[in-house]
């Protein structure tokens, strides 16, 4: 059986690399051999070459060698009489494969031919570190590579809307007799995009090697694998990334070579057609290469394959409900009714009732539902008030819990929630009106998730939902002077407050060695963990990520060091990190993964530090973009200089506390200024630098080294005067 796929993988890589041969020394020809080629913001060249040969391609004459080794990895086509037992031939070609692909689509990036229209192409580095919180926090559970077409639209959108009801990250592309499912979606205004987790890459079976390559760099920014070690990414990729490939229609020698090279990666692939299966494992962790015929199996055979679990939530509303609908928007011409953005009051309140006042599942509207709009009126006001109890209810779990009414909402199709508090702003489509949904619905997904995510220390929840404007405005006063008590609280809160830190380590699923350590006055380095979430997490999951870390002796009080919290890491880090300083960049500074919000790197030149986000695609003065500087912190790693961080510890007391503080800040992006805005200008103002943050240089007035000095002494910058650093 494997011989006919090893002939076709074996024929489909030598086609890539007669492809990728002759266009490689065309641009030789036309532009030189020392034109510079690369993708756009990654720190890792070609990353499969960079991955498993350890390659750093820059050059058009840098691919030569990739090429030649590809080369070497094709074997001769297996004669009638020999029988193969083994992949390894056909492996070798998928490999081969990958490698050619890549250069191809390196020189069409070089030409400006892609990314293709309707297409994402390449994805980036900072796309990757995003998407890593999710992935291990098991809101996206897998990853499909679609390649081909269904056979018709209506089964095409069936395929993609099953793996959107399973949170799967899915890759369309590719095409099958010159048809591509890209089309068959945009026939059926399926929305695309990250946010929708429907994600097209391109429409020829070449173009799918950016999400190999996508795959391929979480080894070296999660793993902390070195690039060219071969064996260890395979493997890594294999156990770690929950990819699969499903192949849409007949396939051809492309599309075997390229689904070799995915099963080389420990990737499965699924056909709909009568393919010869390689139901061998140990390349892959199950089956290799399966085929299901019936469209109706195929996501539930694949995910079978892969072994992926997908948490199914049943939630009674007459839509669609799944995390990957989290992102989808309701544009102005869908849209049946509104609640808060500019069209009306709305706002959202939780808090903790008395239990035996309360009736759980009791959810009232009082006011009109939205089939009842005023005529011509496409809004009203709302208000929606959780009461909660539970035996483990405290009233710190508050906010966390009315935080989630916004993700809650979001996972219904249909539905579009932004902001929170007094801030939020609900959508309603006339697709979700059509089906049915109605006010009561949004009471009816509260209570059924705040059950299935929060039940440690949930038992009961009651919803009320206001539409008059008379009892919004009334309940509004109330429930503004509560957030005000809230945010003066958690303002109060520091590390010295506590006797108890928490820990994460989510992110060990990806990166072994990360541990963070949470405290009241640094959150982790994502952003999405705060001291109050982690401490809530623990009581919903006693044995979960979120572990209490009596915090013991202190060992020192300006580096930020505990005895016990250095007890933990060592333990949980695997022996690898001895100890951590909780307000350090230069001494024994915390581990990054890969998912940090910003990273902060010294400049010694100037005596101080920088901080970039990972919105910021241009350049920094240390030299380096966010993506390059990125490249070199994570994995699970101290790297003394170079800390991942999650944007609010830039507004902790305890910000880089041993190097000094807020002063040591010298440049930052400016829209991570406006983002922090007056909270920032609070703090310059609080440490006595009422001046600071117009002192700190943005991009506008310093994106290199020497323009950076010339700036901060023109302004007279604190840092220029402060302790040597190094
Ligand atoms: Fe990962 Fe740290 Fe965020 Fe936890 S707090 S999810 S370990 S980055
Ligand atoms: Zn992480």
């Amino acid at each position: 059986m494997s011989k006919i796929v090893a002939t076709l993988a074996i024929q489909g890589a030598a086609k890539l690399y007669a492809q990728a041969f002759d266009s490689l020394n065309k641009a030789i020809k036309e532009k030189g051999e020392n034109q510079k080629i690369g993708f756009p913001e990654t720190a890792f060249y070609l990353p499969m070459a960079n991955a498993l040969l350890g390659a750093k391609v820059e050059t058009l004459k840098d691919a030569l060698p990739i090429l030649e080794h590809a080369k070497s990895l094709i074997k001769e086509v297996p004669s009638e009489k020999v029988w193969l037992p083994y992949l390894g031939d056909a492996l070798d070609a998928g490999m081969a494969a990958l490698f050619c692909e890549e250069i191809i689509v390196a020189l069409r990036y070089l030409y400006g031919i892609d990314p293709e229209k309707d297409c994402v192409g390449f994805c980036t580095d900072s796309i990757l570190r995003q998407l890593g919180i999710q992935l291990v926090d098991g809101r996206m559970p897998g990853v499909a590579l679609i390649l081909g077409a269904a056979p018709d639209n209506k089964k095409a959108v069936e395929i993609v809307r099953q793996l959107q009801e399973k949170n799967i990250l899915t890759f369309v592309g590719s095409s099958t007799n010159g048809r591509s499912i890209i089309d068959q979606l945009l026939e059926e205004n399926v929305e695309m995009g990250w946010e929708n987790y429907i994600v097209p890459y391109g429409r020829d079976t070449i173009s799918s090697i950016y999400v190999l390559n996508f795959a391929i760099r979480s080894t070296l920014t999660f793993g902390g694998i070195k690039a060219g070690q071969a064996q260890k990414c395979l493997a890594y990729t294999r156990d770690r990334v929950l990819a699969f490939g499903l192949a849409l229609g007949a396939v051809d020698e492309y599309k075997v070579a390229t689904g070799a090279g995915a099963i080389a990666m420990g990737f499965p692939v699924i056909a709909d057609t009568d393919i010869p299966e390689i139901k061998a494992s140990g390349v892959t962790t199950y089956e290799a290469l399966v085929k299901e015929l019936d469209y109706k199996k195929i996501v539930w055979r694949a995910l079978e394959v892969r072994g992926i679990k997908v948490k199914v939530s049943n939630i009674p509303v007459p839509v669609a409900y799944a995390a990957a609908f989290e992102g989808e928007r309701v544009r102005k011409e869908q849209l049946h009714v509104e609640f808060g953005g500019k069209a009306s009051t709305a706002f959202e309140f939780l808090s903790t009732g008395k239990a035996d006042e309360l009736e759980d599942g009791k959810i009232e509207l009082i006011g009109s539902d939205i089939d009842q709009l005023p005529k011509g009126s496409k809004s009203l006001p709302l208000a929606i008030i959780v009461e909660v109890s539970g035996r483990k209810m405290q009233k710190d779990f508050e906010p966390i819990l009315e935080r989630q009414i916004h993700r809650f909402t979001n996972y219904a199709m249909g539905l579009m929630h932004v902001g929170q508090r007094d801030m939020s702003w609900v959508r309603i489509s006339n697709d979700a009106f059509a089906k049915g949904f109605r006010l009561k619905h949004l009471g009816v997904i509260i209570h059924a998730m705040l059950h299935q995510e929060y039940s440690a220390i949930v038992d009961k929840v009651q919803v009320k939902l206001y539409t008059t404007q008379s009892d919004v405005d009334k309940l509004l006063v109330h429930a503004k002077k509560v957030y005000e008590e809230r945010d003066e609280r958690i303002g109060e809160m520091t590390d010295e407050s506590v006797d108890t830190y928490y820990s994460c380590l989510l992110c060990q699923s990806f990166a072994p060695n990360h541990v963070c350590v949470v405290t009241p006055e640094r959150l982790g380095l994502c952003g999405a963990y705060s001291w109050l979430d982690a401490k809530a997490s623990f009581e919903i999951t006693p044995t979960g990520p979120n572990q209490p870390i009596l915090k013991g002796s202190t060992l020192d009080k300006r580096l930020g060091q505990w005895e016990n919290v250095n007890e933990f890491v060592k333990q949980k880090s695997n022996k690898s990190v001895e100890t951590v300083s909780m307000y350090s960049l230069m001494d024994s500074p915390q581990t990054s993964c890969g998912c940090f919000e910003c990273i902060l790197a010294i400049i010694p030149e100037a005596n101080g530090v920088m901080i970039v986000n990972r919105d910021y695609s241009g350049l920094t003065p240390s030299g380096m973009s966010f993506t390059t500087l990125a490249g070199s912190v994570g994995g699970g790693v101290q790297t003394p200089g170079f800390l991942g961080v999650g944007k609010l510890y830039i507004l902790s007391k305890k910000f880089i506390y041993a190097e000094g503080g807020l002063k040591r800040l010298v440049w930052m992006p400016k829209e991570l200024k406006e983002l922090l805005g007056d909270k920032l200008k609070k703090r310059c103002q609080e440490i006595g630098e009422p001046d600071l943050l117009d002192k700190i240089a943005d991009e506008t007035n310093a994106t290199t080294s020497d323009e950076l000095l010339s700036y901060l002494a023109k302004v007279g910058h604190p840092a220029l005067a402060m302790d040597a650093l190094m």
